[in-house]
Formats: structure tokens, C-alpha cells, sequence
């Protein structure tokens, strides 16, 4: 029997769905895969790649062979790809799953080459970001022949920085490479990539935060739905006299009589304390603050202007863009630090 949780991640299944088949229609002829590395960005993996698989996604990427496990059997005809590569104690795992590695290193490609030389593999180039992949010129020593490389692909260090002068470095140096090195697909951009335009799409996409309704340049705005909606139970309604104080460092003082609400939600679910006095509770649309200090699995809002009462339901606002600015947290961030005391709960 499973206790009852105060505590839930409200997610949309159409809105995840709108926000893939968007990205998809901007990379043009491309095909659109889905990022879902970090659980999912914190909304479960496997939720996630079963809605998208029915939206028509077939390309799917998560970072280690142990999320690959994780994520348990595939839908009918899409594919993995796990984009840390492979170590020698994955290549069991490696065989008996099917999914790529996306190899990253001249060690990798020569382990990949004596142990599965002839099965499907991904290769990572690094045009200019220098974090995994061989370099171009490692590329150029004949090292990738024999190799049977389903997808080429480098990765975006800028796309999300209007105008910066790497992107089209970046673009540049990945043509080049096209030219030289024999794949199935070629891939470059992520979600903030796909938004420079369908040059950088090339044959599939990989975008990752714009599915779960991150918006990360000014294309996006007004084209990505909001995903994830947080709601927390009231566990108790104080009524507070002028001058009383709330929470650990009695940092917040009533200046008048007030009510505040005591919600199921705190730093341990990644509502960390830069929420302090930046975030709100949602009662229908109305904003109620937090008051005082975000503590492990509590906050404190006000509640003065509503008829809240103990057991009700009310909303996080996690409105991604907004509450990036707000609190300094990326939206990345945001999304990833969700933490498993959640019931998520898919509509
Ligand atoms: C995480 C990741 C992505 C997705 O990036 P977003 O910015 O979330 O769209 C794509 N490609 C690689 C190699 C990644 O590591």
C-alpha cells in the first residue's frame, strides 16, 4: 500500500507533445529526437519517451548505460543512444541492450573497434566546446575507419547567446566534417541550436529543455508550453499577530495581522532558498508569497487575501523563464533538481 503523498508534478502530455512536434517543424527536413538524460530532466524518463514515442519521436538520448537500464524496453522502432560512451565494463551492458554509444574519445573508439567493431555506433566530434568528444584532427588519422557510424555529431557551446560568433564556427568546422567522414545522420543542434535556424538541423535534432517548456532564445517565446506544473497540500493555516516572526532565522516579520499557510514542499524537492521571498504559492490565479526562509520540506506563504484552509491543494508557480530570473537558477536547474518525493502524475 502506498502512502499518500502531500506533493505532486502535474504534467501536461499535450503540451510535452506541441512542444516536439514545434521543434520538429523549425529543424525543417530533420528528424526531431528527444534528450532525456537526468531522468527526463527530473519528469521521468520513461513517461516521457513512451508520450513522445507516440508523437512520432524515434530518436532518443540519455547520458549513462545505467539511465539506458533504467528506462527499461523501448518503444516499437525507436533507438538509444547513451552520450557518456562507453568504458570497458559497460560493453556487456552495451551488447545486450542494442543502444549506441556515442563515442567520445580516441580511447573509446579503439575499445568500441576490438570489442563491437561491427555494430552501430554514434561518434562525437568537438568543434569548439572542449568537453567530450576526439578533435577534428584525431578524426582526420583514419582512426574512425572501420567504424559503422549511424550518427555523427558535435554539440553547441552558444546556441543560446544571441549573435555569438562561435555558433557559426561551430557550423562551419561540422560541414567540414561532413564531408570527410562517412555517417548514416549527421546531428548538431540541441534546442536552443534548432532556433538558429534549419542550417544548423542537418539530418536529426537533439533537443533536451525546450520539450519540457524551457524557453532559452527569443524564437521559442510564445511556441513552448509550460510542462510541469507543481501542487503541494496545505498542511496548516496560522493566523499571525503584527510583529510575529516566521522560519529558521525569524527573517520575515508580519506587519500586520496576517494568515499564512504551511505547504509540503521544501529545499529537498529542489524548492532550494533562493525561492525566499522570490517564489509563490498559486491559489486559482492568485499569487501568494513565500514568507520567511525555505526550510528541508517546508515553506511558508501568505494567504491573507484567500479562504485557504488546511488539506487544500495549491499550486507552485514554476513558470521556467520567470522563475530562472528570479531566484539565479537556470532552467535547466529548475527542471533537474526536482526532487522523487513527487507523485507524478501525467494528463
Ligand atoms: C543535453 C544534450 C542535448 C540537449 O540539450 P538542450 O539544451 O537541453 O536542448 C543535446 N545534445 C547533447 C550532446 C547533450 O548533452
Amino acid at each position: 500500500m502506498d502512502a499518500m503523498r502531500a506533493l505532486r508534478l502535474n504534467l501536461d502530455s499535450a503540451a510535452l507533445a506541441a512542444n516536439w512536434r514545434w521543434l520538429e517543424q523549425q529543424g525543417g527536413r530533420a528528424a526531431c529526437g528527444a534528450a532525456v538524460k537526468a531522468d527526463g530532466y527530473g519528469l521521468g524518463a520513461r513517461g516521457v519517451v513512451e508520450r513522445l514515442a507516440e508523437a512520432g519521436c524515434r530518436d532518443f538520448f540519455v547520458a549513462t548505460w545505467d539511465e539506458a537500464v533504467r528506462l527499461g524496453p523501448l518503444p516499437e522502432g525507436a533507438s538509444l543512444a547513451v552520450l557518456h560512451g562507453v568504458r570497458e565494463p559497460d560493453l556487456p551492458i552495451a551488447a545486450s541492450l542494442g543502444a549506441r554509444p556515442v563515442l567520445n574519445s580516441v580511447e573509446q573508439v579503439l575499445l568500441w573497434k576490438s570489442a563491437a567493431a561491427g555494430e552501430p555506433c554514434d561518434v562525437m566530434i568537438d568543434t569548439g566546446m572542449n568537453r567530450l568528444g576526439i578533435t577534428p584532427e584525431e578524426s582526420r588519422t583514419g582512426l574512425l575507419d572501420g567504424l559503422e557510424i549511424d550518427t555523427l555529431m558535435s554539440h553547441l557551446a552558444c546556441a543560446d547567446e544571441p549573435g555569438h560568433a562561435l555558433n557559426e564556427q561551430q557550423l562551419f568546422t561540422f560541414r567540414g566534417l561532413r564531408g570527410a567522414i562517412p555517417a548514416r545522420r549527421y546531428s548538431l543542434a540541441n534546442s536552443a541550436g534548432i532556433c538558429l535556424g534549419a542550417r544548423y538541423s542537418f539530418n536529426l535534432t537533439r533537443p533536451g529543455i525546450s520539450l519540457y517548456g524551457g524557453v532559452q532564445r527569443a524564437e521559442a517565446e510564445g511556441q513552448i508550453a509550460q510542462v510541469v506544473r507543481p501542487e503541494v497540500e496545505v498542511l496548516q493555516v496560522r493566523t499571525l499577530p503584527e510583529g510575529a516572526t516566521v522560519g529558521y532565522g525569524a527573517t520575515f516579520t508580519a506587519q500586520q495581522p496576517m494568515r499564512i499557510a504551511i505547504l509540503n514542499i521544501g529545499y529537498a524537492d529542489g524548492y532550494l532558498r533562493a525561492f525566499g521571498g522570490k517564489g509563490a504559492a498559486l491559489a486559482g490565479d492568485l499569487a501568494c508569497p513565500v514568507v520567511g526562509r525555505v526550510s528541508m520540506d517546508l515553506i511558508a506563504v501568505d494567504v491573507s487575501a484567500t479562504d485557504v484552509r488546511a488539506g487544500d491543494w495549491l499550486g507552485i508557480d514554476y513558470d521556467l523563464a520567470r522563475m530562472s530570473l528570479a531566484t539565479g537558477l537556470t532552467q535547466y536547474e529548475l527542471l533537474t533538481l526536482l526532487g522523487d518525493r513527487y507523485e507524478r502524475r501525467w494528463a
